[in-house]
């Protein structure tokens, strides 16, 4: 029986990870949950799986839980905390054997190193916490020995290609150590809400058409990650972490069925692929798993019913996103930091209509310009954070002034 912490359980990733618990009852208990703003789904999963403890993200709302968990009448209250110190008490929750982490954004970033530091294995669904402190998060995994289990899915299935490879026991996961053998990723992407669109289209593009993805049901800024291909792009530099292959050999293939989740090639030239309906839960269930294989009874792939599989290069001039990423994961330290957090700005400013879905590359280049000169290779965990703090507030300011067409 594994005991799990789930860091924003009320999300994408936390809902669809409690789903696995309660199919698998006796393989899986929680001990502990975080979320942000929901706590009418909340109380219902504290109900449900009575948990030792619960963390708010916002402080103020604390004394509402209290008072809508005593209401349920529940066997046991569990222990309540807030704030940021609150959701690293949860994320380091002693009885918890593995760290889900379904929190968005670098908001994640101290409750996984919490975790960490805690000597806990995790479940990474919240990449935005690797790509932006991949040089703090890296060291301190090999400092406590936790293990770094892939939640996303082009990573989940890199990592399950690489289950069949002789050195499968030894693979450093996440370490940023290259792993031997292991000669070019292949990542898919489904092209996202704008994939049939004409670039010049794009000028059109609303938040509705940005929030609509075609084979995916997720949170609402990864959404719009996907359709900016963001969301690909950081996932280059979550691959460059985890598995240590240099940025020359990490590509993009536009994928639009979803059913290849991601492709490893080898030193001998054979390619090894994971296949699967477009189901975050799978790659969810292997962290949850993880040596193991367990039965279910989800729906099977069949190739036949699905007839052809294409494949196609990404247009960067459409996609400008995907180059910035590239090149802020060259330049390393914070770079990387100040991406992420520029673009979890302007995806924000974007959502509230405030910015047009074009402004968010130029707002990202912009800010990852201006950051080159002052660019930490060796960063501190105080630097990211002031760096993404910095990043967020350029952002903020340079947005409110029209910007260059
Ligand atoms: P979501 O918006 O559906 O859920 C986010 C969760 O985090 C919620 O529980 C929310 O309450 C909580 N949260 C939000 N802001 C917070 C804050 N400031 N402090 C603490 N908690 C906060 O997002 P999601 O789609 O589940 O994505 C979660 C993470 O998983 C992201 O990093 C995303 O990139 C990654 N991911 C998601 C999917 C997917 O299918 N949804 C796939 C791959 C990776
Ligand atoms: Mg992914």
């Amino acid at each position: 029986m594994k005991a799990l912490s789930v860091l924003g359980s009320t999300g994408s990733i936390g809902t669809q990870t409690l789903e696995i618990v309660e199919e698998f009852p006796e393989r899986f208990r929680v001990v502990a949950l975080t979320a942000g703003r929901n706590l009418a789904l909340l109380c219902k999963q504290v109900q449900r799986h009575q948990p030792e403890v619960v963390a708010l993200a916002d402080p103020a709302l604390l004394s509402e839980l209290r008072e809508r968990l005593q209401a349920l009448n529940l066997p046991r209250c569990p222990e309540l905390v807030a704030g940021n110190e609150g959701l690293c008490q949860a994320a380091a929750w002693s009885s918890a054997d593995l760290v889900v982490t379904g929190i968005v954004g670098c908001a994640g970033l101290l409750p996984t190193l919490a975790a960490i530091e805690a000597g806990k294995d995790l479940a990474l669904a919240n990449k935005e916490t690797l790509i932006a402190a991949g040089p703090v998060v890296l060291p301190a995994l090999e400092r406590s020995g936790s293990r770094l289990l892939p939640a996303d899915s082009e990573h989940s299935a890199i990592f399950q290609c690489l289950q069949g490879t002789p050195w499968a026991d030894t693979a450093r996961l996440s370490t940023g150590v290259p792993t031997p053998g292991l000669r070019r990723i292949q990542l898919t992407a489904s092209g996202g809400a704008f994939r049939d669109w004409a670039a010049a289209d794009l000028a059109k593009a609303t938040v509705a058409d940005a929030t609509s993805h075609p084979n995916w049901s997720m949170g609402r800024k990864i959404t719009v990650d996907s359709a900016s291909l963001m969301n690909k792009g950081l996932e280059v530099i979550e691959a460059h972490y985890l598995y240590g292959v240099d940025y020359d050999h990490i590509e993009i293939v536009i994928h639009p069925q979803s059913i290849i989740h991601s492709m490893v090639e080898l030193a001998d030239s054979s390619v090894l692929a994971q296949l699967g309906w477009p189901d975050m839960k799978l790659p969810i269930l292997y962290c949850l798993s993880w040596p193991e294989r367990l039965e279910t009874p989800w729906r099977r792939l069949d190739l036949t019913e699905l007839g052809q599989l294409t494949f196609r290069a990404p247009d960067p001039a459409k996609y400008p996103c995907m180059d910035l990423a590239y090149s802020a994961g060259r330049a390393g330290g914070t770079m990387p930091a100040v991406l992420n957090a520029a673009n979890e700005q302007a995806v924000a400013l974007f959502l509230e209509e405030r910015i047009h879905f074009l402004d968010i590359p130029k707002l990202i280049e912009a800010a990852c310009d201006r950051h080159r000169n002052d660019l930490k290779a060796q960063p501190s965990l105080d630097d990211v954070l002031a760096m993404d703090q910095w990043a967020r507030r350029f952002v903020r300011d340079t947005s409110s002034v029209p910007l260059a067409a």
